[in-house]
């Protein structure tokens, strides 16, 4: 656990409010506001089709929301001068299924986005991405080809390349969802890792012993509105809310 929270002066990283979006005639995100601040963990909880994904696809500008705002260390993403690329290379994004390049081996899975669009020099771009593959303990992998890997290896592979950016927030949807129990572990123990060394990251997860050990703040998440935001040991132990608790009791 991190005492970013405790930090009451510092400016959010990320700062949604009144966010709506609607895919035709559906209301997915129902006027959402929520404050990421630096160094914090929020973990975003609810049932499938509350709206998670969505939420994180506004934060990092795959989806445009119709109305509301959303400020990443301050700067309006709707804005029209914003540039869209420069902000999204600051937000990393690991989804549930990988998304690894499998052309490629591990290493240049991990050096490709710096070396086309940070311009990052190939020597440069390879001593990063050898120590994020250290970090998450497959440096060994490094030139093996990424189709060879097991589902959690990718995953940590694909948390070290994200990490080769230098983002100053990651975004985690579901990143243990298809993997099998047995090797869920190895995964959450890479991300338990990156936030006790002060990364700032938004995770939605239906691991609630990470939820609870891991975050500073948990949201959950219902139809599309944020029904309940709070502390682990508060939502947990005292759900104020009867959709929360009936969401929590199926994890009893
Ligand atoms: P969650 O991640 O909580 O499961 P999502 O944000 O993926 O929820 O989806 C919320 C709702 O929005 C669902 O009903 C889903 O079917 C719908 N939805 C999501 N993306 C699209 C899209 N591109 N087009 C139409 N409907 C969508
Ligand atoms: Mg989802």
């Amino acid at each position: 656990m991190t005492n970013a929270s405790n930090n009451g002066s510092a400016e959010p990283i990320i700062h949604v409010e009144g966010l709506r979006k609607s895919f035709g005639s559906h209301e997915v995100l129902k006027n959402i506001d929520f404050k990421v601040m630096p160094g914090e963990v929020v973990t975003i909880i609810g049932a499938s089709g509350s709206g998670k994904s969505t939420l994180l696809r506004c934060i990092n500008l795959l989806e445009t929301p119709d109305s509301g705002h959303v400020w990443f260390h301050g700067q309006d993403l709707a804005a029209e001068h914003v540039d869209v690329n420069a902000l999204r290379e600051k937000i990393g994004m690991v989804f549930q299924s990988f998304n690894l390049f499998n052309n490629l081996n591990v290493l240049d899975n991990c050096t490709l986005a710096p070396i086309t669009l940070k311009k990052m020099g190939k020597a440069e771009a390879e001593a990063e991405a050898k120590r994020n593959l250290e970090a998450v303990g497959l440096l060994d992998f490094a030139s093996a080809p990424s189709t060879s890997l097991s589902g959690g290896q990718k995953q940590r592979v694909a948390i070290a390349r994200a990490l080769c950016m230098k983002p100053d927030l990651m975004l985690f949807d579901e990143p243990t969802s298809a993997l099998d129990p047995e090797i869920v572990g190895e995964v959450l123990n890479v991300m338990r890792d990156l936030a006790a060394q002060g990364m700032t990251m938004v995770v939605v997860t239906h691991e609630m012993d990470f939820a609870k050990n891991v975050s500073d703040k948990v949201v959950f998440m219902d139809q599309g509105v944020i029904a309940e935001q709070g502390s682990p040991s508060k939502l947990f132990t005292s759900p104020e809310h009867p959709r929360t608790r009936e969401f929590l009791s199926r994890y009893l």
